[in-house]
């Protein structure tokens, strides 16, 4: 972090690119780049798309991550835990659908029972961040010790260790990948240079790392977040959001793809929002060939195309 508080994902007009070498540019451009695209031949059980929901339980983190530490700003995350996260609960298992839950070590240990609740339920619980930091802010070496006091603090309170990663707001640093392959995780799910899971290089050179692609129109917050002394109030229609997740789940089936779902327990877990989220479900449901994953479970069916192929199709 700069003395002037500007991380690398602020715009910063005095780096004056137009003046770069070729060199220059791509440097930055080939640091972290998409390699081949992870489609297998065929999805598990031969379905026709893969279904990926994940909920990011941040709860009181995000403002707690901002120094908000106001009683009335951390109720709006607890509201997540109260009254989110059940409701959550309960609509995956009348659906019997797996879900994954990138969960912040902080708000894990401010809810113990719930972390425990996804595992117990058969979602996957994976790594968000310690208080739900910005990496981009951050040196090398805090950026790595806050993920794996994060990655040892889900461990404790589960008997499990997290073999995903979700970067907090998905920033993503300049040694962020360098962290995600130290601390040997399987998958990472902040990026979005497609549609479908690809594998991740670093300078050009495979990693073996895949990536589990996410964007902001498959995600609660963009629609549904208010800010209460901003002048921008980007409240949508809950019924209108339906509409985009219906459209990409629908283009997703007809491509053979995967289907990925970013939400929030403190966002999608009132009850107006709720309503389109089982409609959401039901419309998948009504489709023959869907393959519902944990991200786990995706990364574990997207390496199988990262396979060297067989001598008979090497030419
Ligand atoms: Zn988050």
């Amino acid at each position: 972090m700069s003395r002037t508080g500007m991380s690398r994902t602020d715009p910063n007009p005095s780096a004056e690119s137009w003046r770069w070498p070729e060199s220059e540019w791509r440097r930055h451009v080939d640091a972290v780049r998409a390699g081949r695209r992870l489609l297998p031949d065929r999805w598990p059980g031969g379905a026709r798309v893969a279904v990926a929901l994940s909920f990011d339980p941040d709860h009181e983190t995000i403002p707690l991550r901002d120094g908000e530490t106001s009683p009335g700003r951390l109720a709006q995350g607890e509201y997540g835990a109260r009254a989110g996260a059940p409701r959550i609960l309960e609509l995956l298992a009348r659906h019997g659908v797996p879900a994954t839950f990138f969960m912040p070590a902080v708000s894990a240990l401010l809810h113990p029972e719930e972390a425990r609740a996804y595992t117990r339920d058969g979602h996957e619980l994976a790594v968000h961040g310690w208080i739900h930091e910005r990496n981009t802010l951050l040196g090398r070496q805090d950026e790595k010790e806050l993920v794996s006091r994060a990655l040892r603090t889900l461990t404790d309170l589960t008997g499990r260790r997290p073999v995903g990663i979700r970067t907090p707001s998905w920033d993503f640093s300049d040694s962020t990948l360098h962290t995600i392959l130290e601390l040997g995780f399987a998958y990472d799910s902040s990026l979005m240079a497609d549609d479908e899971p690809y594998e991740i290089l670093a300078e050009g050179r495979p990693t073996g790392l895949v990536e589990i692609p996410v964007d902001w129109i498959r995600d609660d917050a963009p629609y549904f977040t208010m800010d209460r002394y901003g002048s921008v109030r980007p409240h949508s229609r809950p019924r209108d959001v339906l509409e985009i997740w219906t459209d990409e789940f629908d283009a997703a089936y007809r491509e053979g793809g995967v289907f990925q779902l970013t939400l929030h327990p403190h966002v999608i877990g009132h009850r107006s929002r709720m309503a389109v989220l089982r409609e959401l479900l039901d419309h998948i449901a009504a489709h023959p060939g869907v393959w519902y994953a944990t991200h786990a479970e995706l990364a574990e069916a997207a390496r199988t195309a990262l396979r060297p192929e067989s001598p008979e199709h090497t030419p």
